[in-house]
């Protein structure tokens, strides 16, 4: 299928692209890795009258810089780089964890994180994983620049709460505090496709190897994501002492997923709950072999 006729934009510089998403606003759509965008278009699903083309703004939106405390990303990393950087696989381990499971390596190759983050799919996984850290977005228009918080950002399926004239900028994941240890998987019926169920999870432990703090946060079961906290289950319990099949069973009583034709809300439930087992056991187990 083709595309709706479009005026095709190739601003030079960030300024030239916010005066162009200014200019036309609701009739306007960024264009990143084109990896949601086309296909979105190819079926009809949405038709902007003008796209507005940011892969040439490399020199203002390509940073990738890590430290300690996080990963800061410009709007034009693709999520193969951010897969592939050693930095922030050791800053913030979830962020390549996660990246894996994103489609296939060609299609990673091409679409940006910040990208899958403004396209707000809730069988994304990064929009997950940008929650369950507290992470935020940074947009600017010609109205000037604000900081979102995940918690916010994410305010329905595929609905960011970015305005029609804003850019997302950058992104910015943060490392979770402490002695931390995390875990992502995902069950899909095929490598690559949208997960049936997914699940992310960050664990905190003292240095009695007792928990501090358990977080968790699903794909494809909520609108947007929401993090579960698990922390009242588990606090003060050794890592080794912990009944991960009570956890399993705690997450599973409290989502309320949707059935759809990849999976029914039950399934879902159960995937939930094998993830939670699975993944909130791997995370505190890598929790105790950080090196700080
Ligand atoms: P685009 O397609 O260019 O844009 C997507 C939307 O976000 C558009 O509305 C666009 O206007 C907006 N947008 C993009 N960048 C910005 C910005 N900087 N500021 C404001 N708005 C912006 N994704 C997954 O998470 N998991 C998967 O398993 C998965 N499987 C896929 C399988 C296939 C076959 C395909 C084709 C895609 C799949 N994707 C999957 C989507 C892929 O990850 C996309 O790359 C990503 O969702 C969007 O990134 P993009 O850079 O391609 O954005």
């Amino acid at each position: 299928m083709k595309t709706p006729k479009f005026t095709y934009h190739a601003p030079r510089t960030v300024a030239e692209a916010l005066d162009v998403l200014a200019e036309h606003s609701t009739d306007a759509k960024v264009l990143a890795g084109g990896q949601s965008l086309v296909p979105v278009m190819a079926m009809r699903l949405a038709s902007p009258a003008h796209l507005v083309d940011i892969n040439r703004l490399t020199d203002e939106l390509s940073a990738l810089e890590v430290d300690d405390a996080g990963v800061r990303i410009g709007a034009l990393v693709r999520h193969a780089r951010l897969e592939r950087d050693e930095a922030a696989a050791a800053s913030v381990p979830l962020v390549g964890q996660a990246l894996r499971h994103v489609a296939h390596p060609t299609i990673r190759n091409r679409g940006t994180t910040v990208g899958s983050l403004a396209h707000a799919d809730p069988s994304a996984e990064m929009p997950t994983v940008l929650a369950l850290l507290g992470g935020h977005v940074v947009a600017r228009s010609v109205r000037g620049e604000r900081t979102i918080d995940a918690a916010d950002f994410f305010v329905g399926p595929m609905e960011s709460c970015l305005g029609y004239d804003e850019l997302a900028v950058a992104a910015y994941f943060p490392a979770p505090p402490g002695r931390f240890g995390t875990a992502f998987d995902e069950i899909c019926r095929r490598h690559g496709d949208y997960a049936m169920c997914g699940a992310g999870v960050v664990a905190v432990l003292d240095e009695a190897e007792q928990y501090v703090s358990l977080k968790l946060s699903l794909v494809s079961v909520n609108d947007v994501p929401e993090v579960l906290d698990l922390t009242e289950v588990v606090r003060g319990t050794a890592y080794d002492e912990v009944d991960h099949a009570v956890l399993g069973d705690w997450v599973r009583d409290r989502i309320d997923p949707p059935g759809d034709l990849h999976a029914s809300a039950d399934f879902r439930r159960h995937l939930a709950s094998v993830l939670t087992k699975r993944l909130t056991r791997e995370a505190a187990a890598r929790a105790i072999t950080t090196t700080e």
